[in-house]
């Protein structure tokens, strides 16, 4: 009689913990697929593609009076290094 009693109880309870598992569950996978369709489109930038693109601007190779900072690697006028540090800095760079 006591079985009776405790079977549909029992089954009650795995049914709402099973209920809540797949809710849970079905939850968290949603929240992942939206996360990565949005990762997705984050990635797909539109005219990202550059591969006709030429270079327009013209490269000059470092000047003698110029020098690259080991901070910031920006090239700079000799007029912008920081003469107290012993790596070529910048005086912006230079704190
Ligand atoms: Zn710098």
């Amino acid at each position: 009689m006591a079985k009776d009693f405790d079977t549909p109880r029992n089954d009650g309870i795995i049914d709402n913990l099973e209920e809540l598992n797949t809710r849970s569950t079905s939850k968290s996978t949603l929240a992942i697929d939206m996360d990565e369709s949005e990762a997705a489109e984050g990635l797909e930038l539109p005219g990202a593609d550059l591969s006709g693109e030429e270079l327009v601007i013209q490269v000059l190779p470092q000047l003698d009076n110029e020098f690259v900072c080991t901070v910031c690697f920006l090239v700079h006028h000799r007029s912008q290094l920081a003469e107290a540090s012993s790596a070529p800095v910048c005086r912006d760079c230079d704190v």
